[in-house]
Order: C-alpha cells, then sequence, then structure tokens
C-alpha cells in the first residue's frame, strides 16, 4: 500500500499512545466532516470494502464489512479445492495444512503476542472452553472463577458449564463483580474481587455494550500478584486497539475474528497462549492439536504441537481461513497503530456531536471519555432506544441495540467517513425530534 503519509493534523488530537495531545477542535458542520475527509491519512482503505449502497454501516462491532481481499481468498480457496482436491492440503498456493498456524503468526502483532502464540481455530465460545478447560484448576481452598456482570452472555455460559463439569455448583463458585453505573466496572473493584479463592480470572478486554476497555496489564498484574491466572476475551478490541499480551504476561485469551477483522460470518475465532504455558496439556485434545509433523503418523498417543496450535482441536474451515487471511491483509497495510488513532478521533467525533446535537432529547452517551479507557463503538443510551434504531435502520442507517436501552454505533476506522457519523447523528436527532420512532414497534428484532 502506498498510503503511508502520516498527518499529525488529522490524528484527531490523539497521540500513537491513544491519550489526547492537545485540544481536537471538532466543528459541527457537514463542510467540516467532508475536509476531515479529504484529508484523512485512511481514507484510501474504505475502497478496498463492499459497503451496503445507499446505506450508513455503523454495526461494524458487529459484523465487519467483507474486504474484497477476502472475497478474493474464498474464490481462490474454492478454485484450489476444484482443482487439486484432497492435494490441496500440501500444494494449494497458501498449503491448507498448516495455514491456521500461519495466520495465526501474522495475527500476533495485533495482539503484541509472538508468531507461535496465536492461532485461528474454532469459534470465540469453543476457545473460552478450551482454555478454561485447560487454565482453571481448582484445588482446595481455590476454586472460583472470576468474571464481571456486564460479561457477555455466552462467557458467562461457557464458564458456568464449566464449573459445573469440575461437579461445582456455579452459584457459589462463578463471582460477577457488579457494576456501579449499570455500564462499566472500575479495575479496583475487580482487584478487590481478586480473593484468595480465586483460581482464574476471565474478563473481556472491552466490555461490548458500553465500550469500556479494561486496563489489562494493571489487572495481570495484580492477579499475578495474588497467585491467579488471567485470560481475556478480545472480541471487541482485536483488530481495534492495540494490545501487548506477551509483554503484559497475560496467560491466554481468545477472540472472534467477524467484528473488526472482517472475516466474515461465523469465521473460525483466535486463541493465544503465553509461551511460559507451551507445553501445559490442552484439556480437550484433537488431532489438529499435534505436533505437525506426527499428525499423519495417525499413533494411538496424542503429541501436542509446541506452540499454540496445541489448542486445536479438529480440522479447520478452510474457506473460512481463507477470508480470515485476505481481510488480514487490509488490517495489516492499515497498521493498527493507525487503526486506533483513527478510530478514537471517530469516536471522539461522534461523541461531540452528540453532546451537542443529542443530549438535549435525553441521549446519553454511555461509553468512558477517556481514550484509553474505551475502545472502538459508542453507547448511547436512550428510553426508546428500540424505536430508535428501528427508525435508524428505515432510514438507511445500521446500528445495533443491546437491551434494555443501548444504541451501539461503531465508526470503524478501515471504512466509515466523517460524513457518516455526521449523518448519523442528524438523522438520530431528526428522528427524536420528529418523534417519527414512536410510530414504531417497541419490541426488539431477533437479530438486531
Ligand atoms: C462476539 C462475542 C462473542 C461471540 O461468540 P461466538 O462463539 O463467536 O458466537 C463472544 N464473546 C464476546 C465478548 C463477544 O463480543
Amino acid at each position: 500500500m502506498p498510503e503511508h503519509d502520516e498527518e499529525p493534523a488529522h490524528d484527531g488530537g490523539w497521540s500513537r499512545q491513544g491519550r489526547p495531545t492537545r485540544d481536537v477542535g471538532y466543528e459541527p458542520s457537514l463542510a467540516y466532516a467532508r475536509e476531515r475527509d479529504r484529508h484523512d491519512p485512511l481514507r484510501q482503505f474504505r475502497r478496498r470494502f463492499t459497503l451496503p449502497r445507499g446505506r450508513i454501516y455503523m454495526d461494524g462491532n458487529s459484523l465487519g464489512a467483507p474486504p474484497h481481499e477476502a472475497v478474493r481468498e474464498v474464490h481462490r480457496a474454492l478454485r484450489d479445492w476444484q482443482r487439486l482436491g484432497i492435494d490441496g492440503w500440501m500444494s494449494a498456493a497458501e498449503p491448507w495444512f498448516g495455514w491456521a498456524e500461519q495466520i495465526g503468526r501474522r495475527q500476533a502483532p495485533l495482539a503484541g503476542a509472538e508468531p507461535d502464540e496465536v492461532v485461528v481455530t474454532g469459534g470465540t465460545t469453543i476457545n473460552l472452553h478450551q482454555l478454561v478447560a485447560t487454565f482453571y484448576r481448582p484445588r482446595a481452598g481455590r476454586t472460583k472463577i472470576l468474571t464481571d456482570a456486564l460479561n457477555f452472555p455466552s462467557d458467562r455460559y461457557a464458564l458456568e458449564a464449566q464449573i459445573a463439569l469440575r461437579g461445582l455448583d456455579p452459584r457459589e463458585h462463578l463471582i460477577a463483580v457488579a457494576s456501579e453505573d449499570g455500564h462499566t466496572i472500575a479495575e479496583a473493584a475487580l482487584e478487590r474481587a481478586m480473593t484468595a479463592d480465586v483460581a482464574l480470572v476471565v474478563l473481556p478486554s472491552v466490555l461490548y455494550r458500553s465500550g469500556q476497555l479494561l486496563d489489562m496489564q494493571r489487572l495481570t498484574r495484580t492477579a499475578h500478584e495474588r497467585g491467579i491466572e488471567i485470560g481475556f476475551d478480545l472480541s471487541h478490541s482485536a483488530g481495534c486497539v492495540p494490545h501487548a499480551l506477551h509483554a503484559w504476561d497475560v496467560d491466554f485469551a481468545f477472540w472472534c475474528n467477524y467484528k473488526y477483522l472482517n472475516a466474515g460470518p461465523g469465521s473460525l475465532a483466535s486463541l493465544f497462549v503465553h509461551r511460559r504455558h507451551f507445553g501445559r496439556r490442552p484439556a480437550l485434545a484433537g488431532w489438529w492439536g499435534s505436533d505437525k509433523a506426527r499428525q499423519f503418523d495417525m499413533a494411538s498417543e496424542f503429541t501436542p504441537a509446541a506452540g499454540a496450535g496445541a489448542w486445536q482441536i479438529g480440522t479447520p474451515g478452510i474457506l473460512s481461513l481463507a477470508a480470515a487471511s485476505g481481510a488480514l491483509d487490509v488490517t495489516l497495510d492499515a497498521g493498527i497503530e493507525r487503526i486506533r488513532n483513527r478510530s478514537l478521533a471517530l469516536t471522539s467525533y461522534l461523541m461531540f456531536l452528540t453532546d451537542r446535537q443529542l443530549t438535549p432529547y435525553e441521549f446519553q452517551v454511555a461509553t468512558p471519555r477517556e481514550p484509553e479507557r474505551r475502545g472502538g463503538h459508542v453507547a448511547l443510551t436512550h428510553p426508546a432506544a428500540v424505536q430508535i434504531c428501528k427508525a435508524l435502520k428505515a432510514r438507511g442507517v445500521v446500528p445495533d441495540f443491546r437491551p434494555p436501552n443501548v444504541i451501539r454505533l461503531a465508526p470503524v476506522a478501515l471504512y466509515t467517513t466523517w460524513e457518516e457519523i455526521w449523518r448519523s447523528v442528524r438523522h438520530l436527532r431528526q428522528i427524536v425530534a420528529s418523534g417519527e420512532h414512536r410510530q414504531l414497534d417497541a419490541t426488539p428484532q431477533v437479530v438486531a
């Protein structure tokens, strides 16, 4: 990509570390939004995506938009299958055997991991099961798993199931730290709950509803000081926020690739295991976790791979790997630091417009304002959020709704424009000012 013209004047006012460097000086006019688009250092990336025609796509934190490269790679994998059949495993342009590890190596910098600490495999919830099954070792006096009360439901179901599998009662052994304000969780409250009876901590990097970004480094340090292992679900930060999992000494992590990493609906997920734990026995063993040189010996004894690949279970979906590989090229070309800078600038602009145009109409921002405390989306609350979301969709803006009253808007660094943010906020204001949402049904859609 030729697009490497750093333009500090258009970084939204944040330094590369994501801290405010000066007054941002946004302006509320459409002309200003267009001017920002004209000079945006990442403006070339939008062309690498197919976006719904005539609509404003603000839901990339639920399902990222399709990059052309992802589609192209899937077509190539299909042709390889037609051309090569079984030989695709060894002879495809990207041999399918070992591709999951290869994409993991390329994805590792996004996690701040060493190349063999990441592999693309399974699903988000499946990887959570695999890693918690491996890392949760209840023992005398240390039997509990600590999480937060706002965690994604699937994560919570899986944690409860893992506790129940050990013959323990989840009501007693899962500690869910409460939120004071219903939107955020204080790191200090999580630390207070890291008591001597806790065996394992599992937390999201970014809370899926409010968009709060937790201080993973601090939480990891405290957990380790207290003899507790800790893992993170990076579903809402992977591809959007830089991480330093290896340096922070995080024990394990897992994430979804279909959100900010644009690998397609239901794509394979990823997992990270810190190399300190290499050699630990994967709890849910399967042949795909074998040492690659031994896998086809078909031995009755399992020889796990040396790296994170050992935590794979079965054959990966090659079409999904193809999409993940193509999509990853786009993210890597842009660079995670530039993505983070632009994402912070866009979310901060969205909050600026919200403050000016929407707060008189009962909207509130539930996302923390500090750049180091938020991920890639902005959560607005409104008592009529369900109807407002439907009215927005009818006007061609795609948001998402999270019960009971949250509208999430994700301006995605790789493809959302300043003008689209401006237009989304104007639509919101026109909806509430005219009351057009009041005619709409207040029952949420099944997938919203
Ligand atoms: C998106 C997301 C998931 C999705 O789980 P799947 O197994 O991919 O369905 C899980 N946890 C969190 C925190 C998420 O944001």
